[in-house]
């Protein structure tokens, strides 16, 4: 690009940020508030969930529930959100190679600096406080030469201006999404499209919970959550699931504790629909922790059959254990084992039907989690199509003559969805694809696939392929 379209690119990005930064409040947070900030901005680095992190930093603090937790708890995830522009604002400003090399305090106490000089409204003192208070903590915590760096870098926060080369990165400062992903999306869905999913994605989702109808029906729900003082919408796609404005205190929900209802998303409650299980019938779930799809497959089921479930996850099967539990489903076996074992371990052609909802990038799952889009990478990419397309062909072997199997990801790469199904109908002409004709659009890339999409459906970015194994002659 000529330098001065750069130039007015630069200029643009910065009329931007200063525009969003004007609406924004005042902001003032005490000294013993920035560190906490500091701390749990730290400790989310080592250990995941994030929320998890935070919510031992703040408890540590006494800060739960207070205002100051509301507070601290915005900031924390607007650094998650915008975490690789961060640490790419850290190595200009400091030369290092990557902001990964610099000791963790350091780290974390830059990206809160950073974060809240060039987007919020400090006030003058908690300008103050954010020098000079967290140049003394990171002296405290590391060693002074440590927090003297950061106190000299204070002055080229302050004057620091982005410089983005391409529209891409210029994107990238508006939407906080990686400039690859930014570009790959524009090439898919035009640029005037690929923005409103860039907008989407920045959008605060509401809390989608599906009801477990072995259990309650929806009416008896709506009624207790409206008790509650939530607001739930019946989905239009999907009549068991609900929507509704958080926060809501999953912990403490009696609905929840009760396996009454579950969280999930309405494009994932679609994915069982679509594999549509009958009681009595024999299902294979090749990917199935933390149960979202398996719970909801014995619902369908009427908990008569048999559901084989594996993940490798030995976290998300005990979350799995749990949910089952709660919602009274009895009709899982459960192995800790990975997939690619499956027809081994349960012999070929046994499965009526097999839910493959395939490990992949979760690029769809952008808007409800802050920290995923700059964890995704394009270079990860070919050993995730390898893992899929090996569990593709898992599934082909488990599967009876007349059978179906779901294929679905999380994944807005068409790499990780409408190509994984064409390899395997080139190699597997003993399947068919079962043309899905809604509740969402069809793809673009692959007749009779469908895909949900977080801008036209408000709902998470999500792929099917429903695939039949043909009889045989
Ligand atoms: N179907 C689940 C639900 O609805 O709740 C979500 C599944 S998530 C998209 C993908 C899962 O694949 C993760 O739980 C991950 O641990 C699991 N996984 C990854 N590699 C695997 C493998 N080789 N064998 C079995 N599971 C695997």
């Amino acid at each position: 690009m000529r330098t001065e379209a750069v130039e007015a690119l630069a200029k643009s990005v910065w009329e931007y940020i200063e525009e969003e930064r004007a609406r924004r409040p005042k902001l003032s947070v005490p000294a013993h508030g920035l560190r906490i900030l500091v701390e749990a901005l730290k400790l989310a680095e080592e250990f995941k969930p994030s929320q998890h992190a935070k919510r031992v930093v703040f408890s540590k603090h006494g800060v739960l529930g207070t205002g100051l937790d509301r507070l601290l708890t915005s900031v924390f995830y607007d650094v998650l959100k915008k975490q690789g522009l961060l640490d790419r604002v850290i190595v200009e400003l400091t030369g290092a190679e990557s902001a990964l090399i610099l000791d963790p305090w350091l780290r974390a106490a830059l990206r809160a600096a950073i974060d809240i000089v060039l987007f919020y409204r400090p006030d003058r003192d908690t300008l103050r406080r954010l020098r000079w208070s967290i140049a003394d903590y990171l002296s405290a915590r590391t060693h002074p030469f440590v927090g003297m760096y950061y106190w000299q870098l204070f002055d080229k926060i302050l004057s620091y201006r982005p410089r983005p080369r391409s529209i891409e990165e210029a994107l990238e400062w508006r939407y906080f999404l990686p400039a690859w992903f930014i570009r790959r999306m524009r090439e898919l869905l035009g640029p005037e499209e690929a923005e409103e999913l860039f907008k989407a994605l920045n959008e605060k989702p509401l809390i989608s919970v599906r009801v477990n109808t072995l259990k309650a029906r929806v009416e008896e729900i709506v009624e207790e959550l409206r008790r509650e003082g939530k607001e739930p919408i019946i989905s239009e796609r999907v009549p068991v699931i609900l929507k509704f404005e958080g926060p809501y205190d999953f912990d403490n929900s009696r609905l929840y504790r009760e396996g009454k209802i579950i969280i999930q998303e309405e494009a994932s409650a679609v994915a069982s629909l679509v594999l549509a299980p009958r009681p009595g019938m024999t299902v294979v779930d090749l990917a199935a922790a933390p149960g979202g799809k398996t719970s909801h497959m014995a619902e369908l089921m009427r908990n008569r059959g048999i559901i084989y479930a594996f993940d490798i996850d030995r976290t998300r099967i005990k979350r799995m254990r749990m949910l089952l539990h709660r919602m009274g489903i009895t009709i899982v076996k459960i192995f800790e084992k990975d997939a690619r074992k499956a027809p081994k371990i349960l012999g070929e052609e046994i499965a009526d039907r097999v839910m493959l909802d395939a490990p992949c990038t979760s690029t769809g799952t952008i808007a409800k989690n802050p920290e995923l889009r700059w964890r995704v990478r394009e270079e990860g990419l070919e050993e995730i199509i390898k893992l899929q397309r090996e569990l593709l062909e898992a599934a082909a072997r488990l599967l009876k003559p007349g059978g179906r199997m779901l294929y679905s990801t999380c994944s807005l790469l068409p790499e990780e969805n409408e190509e994984n199904v064409k390899w395997f109908l080139e190699k597997h002409p003993e399947f068919r694809l079962v043309e899905l004709t809604g509740p969402y659009d069809p793809s673009p890339w692959l007749p009779g696939a469908m895909r949900a999409w977080p801008h036209r459906h408000k709902t998470i970015g999500f792929f099917y392929a429903l695939l039949e194994k043909k009889e045989k002659r």
